[in-house]
């Protein structure tokens, strides 16, 4: 994508750091106490320690006087570990939404949004459910319960999830999370289904004009969720399984018997050993129990003719599909894996250590850090998106567990004044010094 080569200054590390810098001053601050560090301190460094992939909050602390963290993440007092836990267990985890919001503004300023752009109807917004905390130990009020047969009790955290995906590009734009959590006064664990409703109005709240088309996996392919998707003015397509719409696919084999609104499409491509064939069947009810529940039913098959395979995908969805774009509506459909492949897999196995505990707390420690982490991804993805030096330095290095352990030991080896000179060491190179050797001569 040419467009991403260029260089947007207000999307240039730095600025976004200091965009962060300046949200974070506005945090609310419980404390009583008169505590040296600040909150925004103690929230930059978390973030630091995220944007740096530190493997735990102790390798961070081993940093702490580091002054580089200081210069290119704007801190002014880097907090101990336990420091920081303490500071941040309070933290209410929605006052982290409008620091989401700055660097999605930011996006949007610089057009960069605009070219995610895919279908007519609005920009794919992927959503899907994931966890990232278990322990038969650890736990905190907010932690879902799994009550074993034999006793055990399992305490575990998911989140939301949610980015704009576009099937062309790699980089998906991340959005605020909406955690899973058990809920106040709630007895029973919150569910995927009670926080998608929550992250809609959330949503809506945050960005009234937008227009989305929301790409979900077969589990959300239920009537009250299509009803809030429809009442937030949010179009959808949504997988749908025959094992668990029998109603659906049953009157959707039955209009095929009698013949009756199936719209059959075969698309060729410069792929001649693939064939595709699409099946469009408009106004079919979602379910037996809410019929009034009408949906666009899309099966695409693929056949492969060098091995003779085939693959079966099912969705429905409010747009409407048509000869022309179903090829369009296909694609933005399977863009949906881009939430689990491009953005759980990358935090959980490419250096985030999404999975890792780095201090649970008794309130929301947690849930703070897994947002923050996020945060330090979306800032991540924004460059690999927009800042070529970046692009440069992740092409060089091939991967970005590379990328980020060359950048720790830049950081630890050099003094810097800025995280673009610590991206032009990187593409570029920087002279090897020779090691100064301090002897002891006491
Ligand atoms: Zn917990």
């Amino acid at each position: 994508m040419k467009s991403s080569r260029m260089t947007r200054k207000h999307l240039s590390a730095d600025s976004l750091v200091a965009l962060l810098r300046n949200r974070f001053e506005k945090l609310p601050d419980s404390r009583s106490n008169q505590s040296p560090i600040s909150m925004a301190d103690a929230v930059m460094s978390a973030f630091a320690m995220f944007s740096l992939k530190d493997p735990s909050l102790l390798a961070f602390d081993k940093r702490r006087d580091d002054e580089n963290l200081q210069a290119l993440y704007k801190i002014k007092r880097v907090p101990s570990d336990t420091q920081m836990r303490v500071i941040l267990d309070p933290l209410p985890p929605e006052e982290l939404r409008p620091a989401f919001g700055d660097v999605f503004r930011a996006v949007q300023r610089g057009k960069v949004l605009e070219s995610y752009r895919y279908l007519d109807e609005g920009y794919l917004l992927a959503l899907d459910g994931t966890g990232y905390f278990s322990s038969e130990k650890v736990h905190c009020p907010n932690c879902m319960e799994k009550h074993h047969a034999d006793g055990r009790v399992s305490y575990y955290h998911q989140t939301l999830g949610a980015a704009i995906v576009h099937p062309d590009h790699s980089a998906v734009l991340p959005m605020m999370p909406e955690p899973i959590l058990k809920q106040d006064g709630e007895a029973k664990n919150d569910c995927e289904r009670n926080a998608a409703r929550r992250y809609l109005e959330k949503f809506r709240a945050d960005h009234p004009t937008l227009q989305v088309v929301v790409v979900e996996d077969a589990l959300s392919s239920n009537a009250p969720h299509v009803r809030d998707l429809q009442k937030y003015g949010m179009h959808f397509i949504l997988g749908v399984k025959e094992g668990d719409h029998a109603y659906l696919f049953e009157e959707v084999r039955r209009r095929e018997e009698e013949g009756l609104c199936v719209e059959s499409v075969i698309v060729h491509t410069s792929e001649p050993h693939l064939k595709h064939l699409f099946t469009i069947m408009h106004d079919v009810p979602l379910n037996e129990s809410n019929t009034d529940v009408r949906v666009t039913f899309l099966r695409y098959i693929e056949y492969n003719a060098t091995d003779d395979t085939i693959r079966i995908f099912t969705w429905i969805t409010d747009i409407k599909v048509t000869k022309a774009n179903v090829w369009r509506v296909m694609r933005a459909a399977r863009a949906r894996w881009k939430i689990e492949n491009e953005t759980f897999n990358t935090l959980k196995n490419q250096g985030y250590g999404y999975e890792h505990n780095y201090g649970h707390g008794e309130e929301n420690l947690s849930v703070v850090f897994a947002l923050l982490m996020m945060l330090a991804f979306m800032v991540d993805q924004v460059l690999q998106l927009c800042d070529p030096l970046f692009q440069g330095a992740l092409e060089k290095l091939g991967s970005k567990r590379l990328l980020w352990e060359r950048m720790r030991s830049l950081f630890y080896e050099y003094r810097l004044r800025s995280i673009r000179e610590l991206y032009e060491a990187l593409y570029y190179g920087c002279d090897r010094p020779r090691p100064r050797i301090r002897f002891d001569t006491s």
